[in-house]
């Protein structure tokens, strides 16, 4: 059975300092993001023993373990690709266009997105997210690793509003972590998600 397995960084856990201090990331790959990593694997394993022995009574709690497990897993495993210490700026190319077409501009894009994360309750993520079915850019709003979205949303660029990812450095000055983040958004990594988007989820509708 294939199972899900904890991604390497792309650069150190001091890379992105001072933006994200090394403590947060060391804490936030190997303990946080390990720990989806086992959760839904360990939901897998349970799953398939329902299906071997025939005894579905629990398959309400496996199934939200593994949406909860395996979203912690693919928020983050974007996340950190969205980053990277030569970040910041804005997009080119395409990506801005369809920014410029969806949002009315950079600055209106980033505006509600900054505001879609600074006004969770709770923990939860901002998204820019392709809708692969309507063939639009969204924001949206995502609750603990799973809640809120609708199908067919392909993260594009991820911020992790759970306090486990910034209260270390940031404490409770949320807008100071959104605006220090901003930093080190890897544009080239996001551009890249958005033209697979395009192309691989033509005609989906
Ligand atoms: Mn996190």
């Amino acid at each position: 059975m294939t199972v899900y397995t904890l991604p390497d960084l792309d650069y150190d856990y001091s890379a992105l300092a001072p933006y994200i201090a090394p403590e947060i990331m060391e804490l936030h790959h190997s303990k946080h993001h390990a720990a989806y990593v086992a959760g839904a694997n360990t939901a897998l394993e349970k799953l398939a023993e329902a299906r071997a022995s025939g005894d579905f009574s629990n398959i309400s709690k496996l199934e939200k373990d593994l949406a909860f497990n395996l979203g912690g897993h693919i928020n983050h495993s974007v996340f950190w690709k969205n980053m990277t210490p030569a970040g910041g700026g804005q997009p080119t190319g395409p990506l801005a266009q369809a920014i410029e077409q969806d949002f009315s501009g950079f600055a209106a894009f980033q505006q509600h997105f900054n505001q879609t994360a600074l006004s969770l309750q709770g923990s939860g993520w901002a998204i820019l997210a392709w809708d692969a079915l309507s063939g639009r850019l969204n924001v949206h709003q995502l609750y603990d690793q799973q809640g809120n979205l609708p199908a067919a949303q392909i993260p594009l660029l991820q911020l992790d509003m759970w306090e486990h990812a910034f209260y270390l450095q940031y404490r409770n000055v949320k807008a100071d972590y959104v605006q220090a983040w901003w930093n080190v958004v890897n544009w080239d990594d996001v551009a890249a998600r958005h033209q697979r988007a395009l192309t691989q989820t033509a005609g989906l509708l």
